[in-house]
């Protein structure tokens, strides 16, 4: 194969991961109706929209904690639609969920080992525990220390570095500054801009849609189980935002 030539950059770039009418359904209610989205690698996606729009329904269906009623999911090139979801984590799809789910009744370095489950090459674990504490110093302080004791934030943290522990390529994170103080909320989406510098593509869901558009090179705003509006982070009019969020269901 030749080398890449200038020219080849002009080519449209080939989404990491793909989606093409997908449908979730909680017995007869249909949460998710008919999605389409495009996530480029090494971009920040972000999928915004109120209360009950289908974001975390749709995630759980990427990572395969859901199943589909329609629709397929495209990843690396791969339909992993059916896909069970540990095969989805080991192809490089990690999911931080909602409410940072910790282990609380074991360490930090145990909540992480788990990140690494499906791996099996130790000394590369190794040196992924040694760049997560340099990612957050404030978990290497605490490795012996039982995750349920942290505060909302440090759990916050463990729940970024458990996804990552695994080495993937696409980052799912689901509500990563719910609840947490401000200065903490601009350290962790710091975070999310780091994780991209490293080369790693991150889909978001965000409640707060101003500091998700000023993140993200591409937005989506959903809203009763669709798609209502798109753009890229730059371009994205918080107006329009606004007005979707204080639709007819606000
Ligand atoms: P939020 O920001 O509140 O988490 P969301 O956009 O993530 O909202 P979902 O949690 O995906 O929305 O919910 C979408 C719809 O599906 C809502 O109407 C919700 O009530 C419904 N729903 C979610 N989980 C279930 C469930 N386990 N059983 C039945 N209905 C559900």
């Amino acid at each position: 194969m030749s080398a890449p030539s200038h020219a080849d950059h002009a080519l449209p770039v080939e989404p990491l991961l793909k989606v093409a009418g997908l449908a979730v359904s909680y017995g007869r209610i249909r949460a998710v109706d008919g999605v389409d989205l495009a996530v480029e690698p090494g971009r920040i996606v972000s999928l915004v929209g109120s209360n009950g729009a289908g974001k975390t329904t749709t995630l759980m269906a990427l990572s395969g904690l859901l199943p589909l009623s329609a629709g397929h999911i495209t990843f690396a090139g791969e339909d992993i639609t059916t896909l069970a979801p540990d095969l989805r984590v080991a192809r490089g799809i990690a999911h931080v969920p909602e409410r940072r789910r910790v282990f609380a009744g074991m360490s930090v370095r145990e909540n992480l080992m788990l990140g690494a489950y499906s791996r099996d090459d130790a000394v590369d674990i190794a040196s992924d525990l040694e760049r997560m504490v340099a990612l957050f110093p404030r978990l290497g302080e605490r490795m012996a220390q039982l995750a349920g004791t942290l505060s909302g934030g440090e759990q916050q943290m463990l729940a970024i570095a458990r996804g990552l522990m695994s080495r993937p390529s696409l980052l799912i994170m689901d509500e990563p500054t719910m609840g947490l103080a401000p200065q903490m909320i601009d350290l962790i989406l710091d975070t999310v801009l780091e994780i991209r510098k490293q080369g790693m593509t991150v889909l978001l869901v965000e409640q707060n849609a101003v500091e998700a558009m000023r993140l993200s090179d591409h937005v989506y705003i959903m809203r009763l189980g669709r798609i209502v509006h798109e753009d890229s982070g730059a371009n994205i009019d918080p107006e329009r935002v606004k007005s979707f969020y204080l639709g007819a269901d606000a």
